[in-house]
């Protein structure tokens, strides 16, 4: 920030450009909203940051973000409890569950491979999938990683890891854009990939 801005301005304004999406130019806007907005809206926002690091845990299941482990879709999804869907990120499990097409498990890498990330396969949960699979109930794993070349490793990475235990294995189907993030499919297409699955 330029001199002469108070530091805690420029103390927010830092901590803001550090959030994802956001540049320095949003960040000064942002700054200033809560010196203009009522007390009650800057306190709820302050209480909602807060609760969001006491409340939620990750489900030692699925290891999506949970206000309980294990998650709701751990328990409650009885129907297809028996297919797990791999996704990248907790914010795909909500495309999947926009699109309809799916009511079973979810398993949670939290990233995909990436060598110009320093992101191999041990940093994400694949060998806690492989254990799920091993330890029976998963009768199916579908693999919805995103449409990008860091989705299609992990794909082969999770086949290769679980070729030993024999579980039926499936891919979406090429029905997203190429490149594309699960998380911003529209919900018919991501229905459709669901539906139109084949094995790998
Ligand atoms: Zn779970």
């Amino acid at each position: 920030m330029v001199d002469g801005v108070p530091g805690p301005i420029s103390r927010l304004v830092e901590e803001l450009s550090k959030l994802p999406t956001i540049g320095p130019k949003t960040a000064g806007r942002l700054a200033f909203f809560p010196l203009k907005a009522p007390a009650r809206q800057v306190d709820q926002l302050a209480e909602a940051l807060q609760s969001l690091r006491s409340e939620i845990v990750e489900c030692s299941v699925c290891f999506n973000f949970s206000d309980g482990d294990p998650c709701r879709f751990c328990t409650d999804h009885g129907g297809e409890g028996s297919t797990a869907c791999v996704v990248e990120d907790p914010l795909d499990v909500l495309a999947v569950e926009r699109s309809a097409g799916f009511r079973g498990r979810y398993h949670v890498l939290h990233g995909a491979i990436s060598p110009l990330e320093g992101v191999g396969p041990d940093d994400l949960k694949i060998d806690d999938l492989l254990e799920r699979v091993k330890d029976g109930g998963v009768a199916e794993v579908i693999v919805a990683t995103n449409a990008t070349f860091e989705g299609d490793a992990t794909a082969l990475e999770i086949a290769r890891v679980l070729e030993e235990t024999g579980v039926r294995l499936t891919r979406l189907a090429r029905g997203l854009a190429t490149g594309g993030d699960i998380e911003y499919a529209d919900p018919t297409t991501l229905s459709q990939a669901l539906e139109g699955r084949r094995e790998f």
